[in-house]
Parts: structure tokens; sequence; C-alpha cells
């Protein structure tokens, strides 16, 4: 483990308690720094599912780009030692990383025909898009939502002590691929592998299980108060993957607000649309009566109401992130985000009102159907809402997913986006109130490459790469 994570470490306040000696040793792996590992409320959750029963250690591993042996947090293994590799996967170019570190758990191996144990499973969003590309690579993939999949897994792991012959390894796989939500590669069919979503989402709180300086929120307790959206954006997997709207109850957040409270005076509330929770005004009262500072992470502009930015600014939040996504009302509305530059620039103007100092942006480029005309208007609605606040643009690139209605369309090529870089650097280059952050050309290409990916994908591509 390197100096910096040791160092991080020292400073969290974990809500979990570890034992001493378990049963079975899982090592939770995210492909990705400490911080945006930590940043993961999913990672919180896993964490503590797999910490919370009795006959389990769960300890944490993140992406070291230069060390060679990979090692946990908690106790510095190596990580062969363990029962259960289980990785948290939320972006298709983490697969890369997956690769990297496989390599360095299995030196020697071919990453298909692994040892029978230390297990490998994956699960995480990307894999609920496609559960294909490490098909060849993993024992197991959790689609959807864990909360209920993975205690069964572990119920049926926990039956068998040792997975020392092969048949005893079938004879788990064969075990679990009978629990919903999990495809068992060369076991479950393939026809009927479907995700799962908790339906009472009040049965399992989500929050954070280890405060640290050193994330997106530092220092704060981050409550999830709903899963889904009730929007279908025609680009997003977000919206496509959780589905149906599910918020959490006032009494059940309060609950958990009184216990964040307990470690720490900062509150950020999460989910794909908080301002559409229906008791989002209560929300916020009781997080003022109780002199708590609010953060959140992005907001639906439309919905982003006057006592929610009080609240915001008042907590010292200085920047508020909306996304348009296109810079034209007819391509905004194209995706089903029924939102017009007017009541944009409404909101801006209301946020500074509120007193926020600052806005961050987001639009998408290659967008099926999109113009000249289009990419003028991101740049004139840039300007329009630099008159009001500085602006930090985050212009990205739209990748095609599967499961998404615009999944059929092409990924536009290279060129066209260069051109259209181009443009936009060309028209904010004196604009001193706009700073311009553009997307990766060839990371989006490769996203798009890993997300529509077939189970040999990898096994292809790898001959042909040296990780
Ligand atoms: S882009 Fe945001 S509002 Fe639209 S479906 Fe996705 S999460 Fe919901």
């Amino acid at each position: 483990m390197s100096s910096s994570i040791a160092a991080f470490v020292n400073k969290e306040i974990s809500l979990v308690t570890l034992k001493k000696n378990a049963l079975i040793n899982a090592a939770l792996i995210y492909l990705n720094s400490y911080s945006v590992g930590m940043s993961n409320l999913g990672m919180h959750t896993v964490y503590n599912i797999l910490n919370s029963r009795a006959d389990t250690l769960c300890e944490r591993v993140f992406f070291e780009k230069k060390r060679r042996q990979p090692q946990s947090v908690e106790n510095r293994r190596n990580l062969r030692s363990f029962d259960l590799l289980a990785f948290s996967i939320s972006y298709e170019l983490d697969y890369l990383n997956f690769f990297k570190l496989m390599r360095r758990i299995f030196p020697e191996d071919d990453l298909r025909k692994r040892p029978l144990m230390p297990l490998v499973i994956a699960g995480g969003i990307v894999n609920s898009v496609n559960y294909q590309p490490l098909s060849k690579f993993c024992d197991c993939i959790f689609m959807g939502e864990a909360e209920e999949s993975l205690p069964q897994f572990m119920d049926a792991l926990s039956c068998f002590e040792n997975i020392n012959t092969k048949e005893k390894k079938k004879n788990f796989l064969e075990k679990a691929a009978s629990i919903n939500g999990i495809f068992i590669p060369g076991v479950s069919d393939k026809q009927k592998v479907r995700s799962v979503f908790i339906r009472e989402v009040d049965k399992y709180p989500t929050s954070s299980k280890i405060l640290t300086p050193f994330t997106e929120f530092s220092n704060t307790f981050v409550i999830e108060i709903s899963r889904g959206c009730p929007w279908r954006c025609n680009f997003c997997v977000t919206g496509a993957v959780y589905r149906k709207f599910r918020p959490r109850s006032f009494e059940v957040i309060k609950k958990q607000i009184d216990n964040g409270l307990r470690y720490t005076n900062k509150i950020g509330l999460m989910g794909a649309a908080i301002t559409e929770h229906p008791d989002i005004d209560k929300i916020i009262d009781y997080l003022l009566r109780k002199k708590a500072l609010i953060s959140v992470s992005s907001l639906r502009i439309e919905s982003a109401g006057e006592t929610l930015l009080k609240a915001l600014a008042m907590s010292g939040q200085k920047t508020i992130t909306f996304a348009p996504e296109a810079g034209s009302d007819s391509l905004r509305f194209s995706l089903n985000k029924k939102i017009t530059n007017k009541q944009i620039l409404e909101k801006i103007n209301l946020s500074k009102k509120c007193g926020i100092k600052k806005i961050k942006l987001y639009f998408m480029i290659g967008l099926p159907h999109e113009t000249d005309a289009d990419i003028q208007a991101i740049v004139q609605l840039s300007i329009d809402a630099s008159m009001i606040l500085p602006i930090k643009l985050n212009v990205g690139i739209f990748v095609p997913k599967p499961k998404t209605i615009f999944a059929g369309h092409v990924f536009a090529g290279k060129k066209r986006f260069l051109a259209k870089f181009k443009f936009l650097r060309r028209n904010f280059s004196s604009s001193g109130n706009i700073i311009l952050n553009l997307a990766g050309i060839a990371e989006a290409k490769l996203e798009w490459l890993f997300s529509q990916a077939d189970e040999d994908f990898f096994s292809n591509y790898l001959e042909n790469k040296a990780l």
C-alpha cells in the first residue's frame, strides 16, 4: 500500500467494525484511486454488507498505478490470500485497470483459467449495462442492485467450507446460479439473465460507512435519499438501469441524518433526482434546524428550488452543477430533457440571488441529429450564462450505451469531434468568465468499444495490447 493511502486511512472515521478472524475473507476492489472509490456509495454499501456478516471480513483495495503487488488497505494482505476478490466497476475504462490488476495478482496464469480460489466476482453499473465483457474472466457477475443477491451469495458460499476441488467449485457455482441477479458464466442461461432491484428501499438505508477528508465530499456523511430516476433521458444509463424512482421515506432519512450528525456536521444528499423527492423541503428544513452543512452532487435544473439553493449557499457550497446536455432547446427536447434555455438562465439567476458563486455546466457533443447550429447554441448559452455567474464548461462526448433509448446510434468519428472542439476553443479563447474543459476523444472511443463488447472482446484485445 502506498504511503499516501496509509496517510488517508489515518484520517478516516470508520462506522464499520472489523473482525480479527473470519470464515470468509473478502477483498473489495475499486479499480480507481482511493478518492474516487471512497466517493462511491456502492463501495461503502458492499463493504458494510460483507462486514456486517458474522462469518466475513472484508478489506478494501484501490488501484495504485505503481504498485506491482497489490495489497489490501486494512491489513496489507496479498490478494491471493483472500477467498473472494469482489470487483466494483463503475466505468468502462476501468476494465483496463481490471486486467492490469488481475495480471499482477495472477502473474503466471491464463486469466481465463485461474486457480480455483480466490473466487473472482464483479458488480457495478457497467455489468448491469452489459454483463459480457468480463464473463470469461470472472466466476460470477452481479446484475443490478446487490443488497439482496449478495447476502444470498455469501450464505451459499459459507455452506462450502473449502472449495479445494473442481467438483466443489462447480457445485457452489451451480447453487449460486439459482440466485436472482447473479450470472454465472458457463452455467446461467443467457436468455434469462436479468438485473434485480430492491423494491422496499427503506429496508436498505444507504449512507457513508467511512468518513474521510480525501473524497469528493470531504468528511461528509452522504445519504442516498432515493434510487432510480423518474426521467428517462434517452442517452442515460442511470435512468435506464436503475429505472423506477424509489424515494426513501422521510423517517428513514431523518434517522440517517441523526446518525451522521454524531460524526460530522456535513451532510451530503445523493440520488439521481434528489429534487424530485416528495419530501425534499422537509429534509432540507430538518437539516437546517439541526444546523447541518448541506451539499449535493448535481441538480436537475428545472426542479432546483430557492429553499435548496439558499441552504446550499449557506452551507458554503459555492458551485452548482447543471447538465443542459445540449445547447438548443430542440436538440435538448429530443433527448427527453424538457427544459428551455430561458428556464436554464432563470435558474442561474436564481442561484446567484441565493448566494451561489459559480456554475458548472455539462454538455455533450456528437448527439444524434446534432447540427452545427446546435454547437453554436452551446456557445451562445454559455456566454449568456457567464453574464450572470462565472462558468466552468465541461463538454463531453456522447457515447451510445446499451439498454438506453439511443443504444442503436453510432459513435461519431474523431474528425467530426476535432472540428467541433476547434470551434468551441476558438469561441471561448477570449472569454475570461468561462473555463472550458473538453473530454478526451480517444477515451470516449474506448468507452464506446468496451460498452458494446461481447464475451470474446477482451481475449482478443489483450492479445494485441501490453498492459
Ligand atoms: S440524465 Fe439525470 S435526469 Fe436524465 S435520466 Fe439520467 S439521471 Fe435521470
